[in-house]
């Protein structure tokens, strides 16, 4: 590895990284342990790095330390601090000690277990976390792996949607015949995250047949289920064909939750694919004070909540279970001749390649298993529900200031709120809002971020990072508060 030296490269020496590893642990752990003196939203203009970095890769090694120096001084400057207790921002994503470490053994390791054969343990792990993880979410039996259903990690709940929807659609063209596609019919609820709008795109769902259906603020969002079943009896009678519905417990807006049970009903009635989305709001049903918000549940057909949100599970981990495998891998499965072995063939294992876009696959499963394993459910739940208590604590700042309001009301950890109307003028208000949320985020001292519902521009403070606590919260409403009075008084 020296400058200039004829040796052939060891990439893989075990003196070398364990140097190496232990100094890039230090390096992470000094990184935490100042993350708050960073703006947490990064500040840097776009191309800042191009200016910084050679235009070609070197020819020769360079040192750890040389490496190290340019992270701190050029590359942090461009990260916007996830981790920090300070960040607010769209949903969470959860990194923690456990988490890490899972991650770091997994990339140790270095398998790819894209069949059973390839890597046994890494494929039964998955099924018995995720039925560890069923158990704890109180999902229906015909989720877990035992049977004909089971669960899968997917780099993302984009990619979960995407696959159940595959599989919807050629159960659906399996019954209805191959040349209807231009007949089948999507629906959810107009919050539904636009994952599902990109996976239609993708599976080829004629954008006119994706029914995004109007909620407002009379239901908090939801989505009503007379709504949704008139839509289908329009489509029917259209000559149309129903064969997805997507449902949210906690939209990415508001956490709005959509009625599963009632949803559900009439989905099963008409043969219609039920998926739930809990991407974030998913890690709170596992307190049994908030399971109710997933009840409705057994009538769907696929379950999909991110541990890379709010379950310490670093990025990604996105949960998925089915409760019809067949239908997933019948839509997903191919088996050329350079992927045959005993095992696959002789139907006795599971091969997630085919519940899955690409082949290839990291051992996830690890990083899940070690959260579980070195915090234990108690304290998981222990976690959320401090959250929890942290965004109430943050409600009722809001609440006190008749400068603000609370937009929709808080279920889980997300407060929705702004600057109130002067004089009914939503436009001006809106305008304020948007200025409030820049001067906020150009402060450097926290991060939130924004949505609009029925028009009205909203400020969103997600709290459920790991290392937040009540005086980041107070400390977060304070600058609030100040640049709200300075634009207010200007
Ligand atoms: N669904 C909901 C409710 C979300 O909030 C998000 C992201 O925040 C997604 C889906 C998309 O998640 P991913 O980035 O895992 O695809």
């Amino acid at each position: 590895m020296e400058n200039g030296s004829k040796k052939v490269l060891k990439p893989m020496d075990s003196e070398q990284l364990r140097e190496y590893g232990h100094r890039m642990v230090d390096f992470i752990a000094d990184y935490y342990k100042t993350i708050e003196d960073f703006p947490v939203l990064s500040q840097v203009q776009p191309g800042y790095l191009h200016k910084l970095l050679p235009d070609s890769a070197p020819d020769h090694p360079e040192t750890l330390d040389q490496v190290l120096d340019d992270v701190r001084s050029k590359i942090l400057p461009g990260v916007t601090h996830w981790q920090s207790p300070s960040f607010f921002a769209y949903y969470p994503s959860n990194s923690s000690v456990a988490g890490f470490l899972g991650e770091m053994l997994s990339a140790g390791l270095g398998i790819v277990g894209f069949s059973w054969v390839t890597s046994p343990a890494a494929t039964e792990l998955e099924m018995i976390v995720l039925d560890w993880l069923a158990k704890l979410l109180n999902l229906p039996k015909e989720f877990m792996s035992k049977g004909n259903g089971g669960g899968v990690i997917q780099g993302s709940a984009s990619e979960a949607v995407l696959v159940v929807l595959l599989a919807a659609r050629d159960k659906a063209l399996r019954s209805v015949g191959k040349n209807t596609l231009e007949k089948l019919v999507v629906y959810s609820s107009d919050q539904t995250h636009s994952a599902l709008q990109k996976a239609c795109q993708i599976a080829g769902i004629h954008p006119e047949n994706c029914r995004m259906l109007e909620t407002d603020a009379s239901t908090n969002y939801a989505l009503r289920p007379e709504l949704f079943q008139e839509a289908v009896s329009r489509d029917l009678e259209a000559g149309l064909i129903p064969f997805f519905l997507c449902a949210n417990v906690g939209t990415t807006s508001s956490t709005a939750v959509d009625p599963l049970a009632a949803l559900g009903k009439i989905a099963n009635n008409n043969e219609i694919w039920f998926h739930v989305d809990a991407a974030y709001a998913g890690s709170a049903c596992i307190c049994p004070e908030y399971r109710q918000y997933i009840d409705g549940v057994e009538t769907a057909d696929s379950f999909n909540m991110n541990a890379h949100k709010w379950f310490l599970t670093n990025f990604d981990c996105s949960l998925l279970w089915v409760k019809d495998q067949d239908s997933l891998t019948e839509a997903l499965s191919t088996n050329p001749e350079f992927l045959k072995n005993k095992a696959s063939q002789a139907n006795l294992v599971v091969d997630y390649k085919d519940w899955q876009i690409p082949l290839g696959r990291r051992f996830r499963s690890l990083k899940l298993w070690m959260v579980l394993r070195l915090y234990g459910a108690e304290t998981l739940k222990n976690y959320i529900r401090n959250h929890i208590k942290l965004a109430i604590v943050f409600e009722q700042l809001v609440s006190q200031d008749p400068n603000f309001e609370i937009v929709t009301p808080r279920i889980f950890s997300l407060v929705c709120f702004r600057i109130v109307p002067a004089n009914n003028d939503e436009k001006k208000c809106n305008n304020q809002n948007r200025k409030l949320l820049d001067a906020v985020n150009s402060s450097g001292k926290l991060f939130i971020s924004h949505t609009a519902l029925s028009g009205k521009i909203v400020l969103r403070c997600a709290i459920g990072a790991p290392l937040t606590e009540e005086k980041h919260v107070k400390e977060a409403w304070k600058v609030i508060q100040d640049e709200a009075s300075f634009l207010l008084h200007k």
